[in-house]
């Protein structure tokens, strides 16, 4: 089984561009400074046993979403 990307929200997948417009469609602000948001960000990471539900998705905007990350970086190949 391959790891997730570290970058989970790649949106490299049709399907996430649409979950993160809707996202965005609902709530454009970011959640945590209220800035225009940007991204859909997992409030619990898909490698946490996360899913693409839009109740398990915030908006933030990109600095947000860097600073907080993809939840615990460390340790990819612990398996939750
Ligand atoms: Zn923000």
């Amino acid at each position: 089984m391959a790891p997730v990307s570290a970058l989970g929200d790649g949106g490299s997948s049709s399907e996430w561009r649409r979950v993160r417009a809707a996202v965005l469609a609902a709530e454009p602000l970011c959640r945590t400074c209220g800035e225009p948001a940007t991204t859909a960000d997992h409030i619990v990471p898909r490698k946490h046993g996360g899913d693409d539900r839009p109740d398990n998705l915030q908006p933030l905007c990109a600095p947000c979403n860097l600073a907080k990350g993809d939840g615990l970086v460390a340790e990819p190949s612990r398996d939750w």
